[in-house]
């Protein structure tokens, strides 16, 4: 019994410790609305609508992968001091859930993407009893396919901000949860959101004057993972995804013939990949098929400034312009 005192006593003094960093580090943001975005898209729209009336974060930031994130006590300790959580929702963050229980926060969660009409993934969900050997999923043509993340067995695709139209609900839903967080905010909120849904309203017509731009066939590229269903859906570009091809994963000699195989019978003119993968094999490909190497797309997350998708707007106009630039 004696014995256990001190160790109970180190634990008080380390729970004490957390909160006031906690309280330090709401106290240090002033008066300004403490929100938390479990990533980096989320947290530029936050910090857009809520101007100087907030200070956010984002949990996985950026150039980081929200999909297999794990979450550390710090971020238990972020969320338990924020007074609003904006998430994506769709399965995106499979992890989210049990970090703010383990925050024992009562802020209000916001799911930015609610109100989305959301898409299957790309590739239907794996059966049960299918193991890692459908990993990565054949292409069409090759029989039955299946997903590798934890969202794609939800049987929705995430990736919802990849359609502009979808980026102005989640920015309504960011405002409007702002307003309840912080009611005397209500003007600021209402005026930076409309005049954001403005930009967007240009950027998502300037997206559409570009793809017209591209000869019909044309429009299809390959990329690494399945982010781009929304986009595809939105803007009639078509996104052949080879998954296994990433930086967890070393890409085999299948891979590389199923990517070559894809590029051959499907004319694909070009290919991008989202994460540096090896160059070599980047050029073996073009090499081969005298498909086009686009550069990089952003998907999931931002790149952190002066890089060239720092904000939602420069993300899309990125990858855009990559595919114009491909394709044309
Ligand atoms: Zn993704």
């Amino acid at each position: 019994m004696r014995r256990g005192l001190p160790a109970l006593a180190v634990a008080a003094v380390v729970v004490l410790t957390a909160n006031s960093a906690a309280r330090a580090q709401a106290a240090g943001n002033g008066d300004k609305l403490n929100v938390v975005a479990s990533f980096s898209i989320l947290r530029d729209w936050v910090a857009i609508v809520g101007g100087d009336r907030v200070a956010v974060s984002a949990l996985v930031g950026p150039s980081a992968d929200a999909h297999v994130y794990a979450p550390t006590p710090r971020d238990a300790k972020i969320v338990g001091a924020a007074r609003l959580i904006v998430v994506n929702g769709l399965g995106f963050e499979g992890w989210m859930d049990r970090l703010v229980q383990a925050s024992a926060t009562r802020a209000p969660v916001i799911v930015a993407s609610a109100g989305v009409v959301p898409l299957p993934p790309p590739y239907p969900p794996p059966q049960a009893g299918e193991g890692k050997s459908q990993y990565p999923p054949p292409l069409a043509g090759e029989g039955r396919v299946g997903g590798r993340f934890g969202n794609a067995a939800a049987g929705i695709d995430p990736h919802a901000w990849q359609s502009v139209r979808n980026a102005e609900i989640y920015v309504s839903n960011i405002r409007d949860g702002l307003m309840r967080a912080d009611p005397q905010g209500r003007e600021t909120y209402e005026a930076n959101a409309a005049a954001y849904v403005q930009e967007l309203g240009r950027l998502d017509a300037d997206i559409r004057r570009a793809v017209a731009t591209i000869p019909p066939a044309r429009r299809k590229v390959i990329t690494t993972h399945d982010a781009f269903g929304y986009f595809a859906a939105d803007y009639g570009i078509e996104f052949v995804a080879v998954q296994g091809v990433s930086t967890e994963t070393e890409a085999s000699a299948r891979d590389i013939a199923r990517i070559i195989r894809a590029i051959r019978e499907q004319n694909i003119p070009a290919l991008f990949f989202e994460n540096a993968v090896d160059p070599r094999l980047v050029r073996r490909i073009a090499a081969e098929t005298g498909a086009r190497i686009g550069g990089t797309l952003f998907s999931d997350a931002l790149t952190a400034p002066p890089g060239p998708a720092a904000t939602y707007v420069d993300m899309m106009r990125h990858n855009i312009g990559k595919i114009v630039d491909a394709l044309k």
